[in-house]
């Protein structure tokens, strides 16, 4: 049975806009798994450690017969494939991949957690998940359009090539 993933993609370091567009290539021939659709790129500033360069980011959404915690060691493949080295919590990174919808699925264990816990907190993951599906609810936050207007515009704005 095939389920329906969101995943997020970041990077802000080694030409990010090619990470990014090469990141979606590889989820899209991840094993048993379909790409359905992306979104637009955005540019986004840093949250937290603030002195490093903008992200760029985007969402695709995945159908997927791998389980949750499959796709997630899938991702984490990608992540190393992509010589990300992991310093310090929100240091820069080549690619950083977060599944941050599965299905309609809760899961709060060490090692995954979904819906992804600050998903709602971050344009750069709103704005492009709105742009593929408008009409998404969030468990326990509630409909992303509702989501999106309590977020900064600038914040994470579409990139136009
Ligand atoms: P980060 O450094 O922010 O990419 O966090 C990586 C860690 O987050 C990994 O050890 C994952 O096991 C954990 N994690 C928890 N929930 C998720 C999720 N929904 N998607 C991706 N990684 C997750």
């Amino acid at each position: 049975m095939s389920a329906r993933a969101y995943i997020a993609i970041g990077s802000n370091l080694a030409e990010p806009l090619k990470q990014v567009i090469a990141a979606c290539d590889e989820i899209a021939n991840l094993p048993k798994s379909t790409l359905i659709q992306k979104s637009s790129l955005y540019v986004s500033k840093p949250l937290g450690y603030e002195d490093q360069p903008d992200f760029v980011n985007a969402v695709v959404l995945v159908k997927t017969e791998l389980s949750p915690h499959e796709l997630l060691s899938e991702l984490q493949s990608l992540e190393l494939l992509h010589e990300r080295v992991r310093s310090f919590a929100n240091a820069p990174r080549t690619l950083d991949l977060d599944i941050i919808l599965f299905e309609d699925l809760e899961i709060n264990d060490p090692k995954l957690v979904i819906p992804h816990p600050r998903m709602h907190e971050r344009a750069f993951v709103i704005f492009p998940l709105q742009e593929i599906n408008a009409n998404i609810s969030i468990p326990h936050i509630g409909d992303i359009a509702k989501i999106a207007k309590g977020l900064d515009p600038e914040s994470a704005k579409r990139i136009t090539l």
